[in-house]
Order: C-alpha cells, then sequence, then structure tokens
C-alpha cells in the first residue's frame, strides 16, 4: 500500500530513535550468542516477543525493563558498532532516512564500568564514518545521560560528548527513570552547569520530558518538569506532550522555537496517551498552539513501527494535514544537530 504521505524517493529525517529500541531481534539474537551473553530465553521466538512492545508495556517501567535486555547485549564497542551501523544503513534503505540522528548512554553499555567509555563512543562514530561512506546520509550520535545517573556520571558523559563533538557525536539527551523512590518532578534545573558546557562546546542539546502526566490527576509537577526544561533553553525536547495541557508552557515552548519530537506509536504503546483519539487530540492542539514539531519513532524496533507510517498515522487520525506531516519531516532535517560531513559532501 502506498504511503499517503511521502513517495518512495522522498528523504525522510529520524531525530529521536534510541539504539536500545532500533536494532531488529534477530540482529539482537545474533550479537547475544556472538559475545556469550547469557540471554533470560531459550527459544528466540520468545526472546523477540521479550524485545518489543508491540502488544503495549506496563508503562515506562515496562519500556525500561526492555531496555535493560537490550543494552547488556549492546554492551561491548563490536555491539555498538554494529547496532549503529545496522540503524543507519537498514533506516536508508527501509525508509528512506537520509538524517538520522541515534541515541543511548555509553555507561549503560560498558558493564558497570568493566568497558572503557570511550572506546564504546568510539565504536558509534566509527559506525556512523562507514554508513556515511555507503550511503548518501548524514547521521550522528546523541549522548544520553540518566535521570537516576548521579551528578558526576552524568557529567562524565557530557565530558564524552565534548571529546567525540568532531568525531560523530552532535549533541546530548536525558532520559531514564526517575532516582529511585523520587516523585516527579525531577530537577532538571540542576543540569544547568551540564547543559552549559555542552552548547558552548557547539552540541546539540534535547532533553526527554513532558512525555507522562497526562493520565493522571494532577499532572503540575509534570508541566514543572518541562518548564525547567524549557528555562534551561534546550533546542529540542524528546515527546513534550504535556504542553497540550497546560496553555501557558506552550506558548513559552512557541515563543522560545523549541522543537517537541513527537513519537505516536511509542505513546500509544506505553500508555503515555490512553488511545488514538487523545493521541490525535494532542497533536493537533500542539501544532496549532504554535509548536515546532518533528515525527520520530522512539525506535523502530522495539516499538514496532516504521517512521513513514508514523507520519500516516497522525495523518490517518487527523491531527496533521498531509501538508503539514511533510512540513514536519523538512522541519526535522533543518533543526538536526548533524549537519553534512566536509568529507561526504562531494
Ligand atoms: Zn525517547
Amino acid at each position: 500500500m502506498p504511503n499517503p504521505v511521502f513517495d518512495d524517493g522522498d528523504q525522510l529525517a529520524e531525530v529521536h530513535a534510541h539504539l536500545g529500541g532500533g536494532v531488529d531481534a534477530a540482529s539482537m539474537w545474533e550479537l547475544a550468542h556472538e559475545q556469550g551473553i547469557k540471554v533470560p530465553f531459550d527459544d528466540y521466538w520468545d526472546f523477540a516477543a521479550a524485545t518489543n512492545v508491540h502488544g503495549g508495556t506496563a508503562g515506562l517501567a515496562g519500556l525500561d525493563s526492555v531496555y535493560q535486555l537490550t543494552e547488556l547485549i549492546q554492551s561491548s564497542p563490536e555491539a555498538v558498532f554494529r547496532s549503529v551501523y545496522g540503524m543507519l544503513a537498514g533506516g536508508y534503505r527501509s525508509q528512506r532516512i537520509t538524517t538520522h540522528e541515534v541515541r543511548f548512554n555509553p555507561a549503560k553499555r560498558n558493564r558497570g564500568g568493566e568497558r572503557d567509555l570511550d572506546a564504546i563512543v568510539l565504536a558509534a562514530a566509527h559506525a556512523v564514518d562507514r554508513a556515511v561512506l555507503e550511503y548518501p546520509i548524514r547521521a550522528g550520535i546523541v549522548l544520553m545521560m540518566d535521570r537516576a545517573f548521579a551528578p558526576e556520571l552524568n557529567a562524565a558523559i557530557v565530558e564524552r560528548a565534548i571529546r567525540f563533538r568532531n568525531r560523530g557525536v552532535v549533541g546530548i539527551d536525558i532520559g531514564g527513570p526517575r532516582p529511585r523512590g523520587s516523585a516527579p518532578p525531577y530537577r532538571y534545573s540542576d543540569l544547568r552547569p551540564l547543559v552549559e558546557r555542552a552548547r558552548a562546546a557547539g552540541l546539540g542539546v534535547t532533553l526527554h520530558a513532558g512525555e507522562e502526566g497526562l493520565g493522571v490527576a494532577d499532572p503540575s509537577p509534570y508541566v514543572d518538569e518541562m518548564q525547567q526544561v524549557v528555562e534551561l533553553g534546550v533546542d529540542r525536547i524528546g515527546h513534550g506532550i504535556i504542553a497540550a495541557l497546560d496553555a501557558r508552557l506552550l506558548a513559552r515552548v512557541a515563543e522560545a522555537g523549541i522543537v517537541l519530537e513527537l513519537c505516536p506509536t511509542s505513546n500509544l504503546r506505553t500508555g503515555a496517551v490512553r488511545d488514538e483519539t487523545q493521541l490525535a487530540e494532542v497533536v493537533f492542539d500542539l501544532q496549532s498552539g504554535g509548536a515546532q514539531i518533528v515525527v520520530a519513532t522512539d525506535g523502530p524496533e522495539m516499538i514496532g513501527t516504521r517512521l513513514r507510517q508514523e507520519h500516516a498515522r497522525l495523518v490517518r487520525l487527523g491531527a496533521l494535514t498531509r501538508e503539514q506531516a511533510r512540513e514536519a519531516n523538512a522541519r526535522a532535517h533543518e533543526v538536526a544537530f548533524v549537519k553534512p560531513l566536509d568529507w561526504a559532501a562531494g
């Protein structure tokens, strides 16, 4: 069936995709066995079922437990190389993605410090080089901090991003569950020194915020989190859908020109939105409230989607017109942190 938004030859931009959710189950299974990693499944099909969330998850906590398995398997320089390369190459072949940013947390892939963080990041950078050589794409890495990490570990990740900024790393992010036992709001404003260091080094900043809280009685702690992120002066926000509930916050986002990276199917799978009707309302409200939106998968293999399907879903639901979906794709090319590599430009 032809895609209602894009022609086959249209070039797409994917700027919010996690490495832990971007590698197909067969490749992950092979990587696990090649490295002698004990996976808690005897049969491939049980493993495949456990590494995607097509049937939904127990909220974000459920998603996080799936990530823990994929992170374990990707915990070596070789596995990171193959995973990043596979996502970039496959993204071009399957979806014609020509602007592609892959994000991951290197400190969740070094077996608790056993592997060198630099070696992990360098492997990802090598994979970018190879993919850019083989396909007409521009690609970059976004290094992720974690909300549950100690400040020193997050600072170490930002230092890696800065060290490798001319070698494929284009930005920083934060994700993961909140520190054990802590209730929202997470204190994003504490990240200010790290955000400023990254920006001064020319890196882009996108932070996960405003993904949760649409279904709770009092969304104000989640609104507060996103407000803090807006005040940090970020370029983009991962999700940010809570702004649909708060006109003042949405106006601030629009005024600041902060880009919201929407991941529609992911929001349905994790229960961040109740159903397609709420999804459509949220996206419609964000768009008509003046927010700069882009459409992404969050990790096509784990979520069980494809980038072209994400745009098509929003058009089918009436959340965006076909023209608006195409504009969102053009915007994603523009706002990407990754710029064309000089040596690959010709
Ligand atoms: Zn995400």
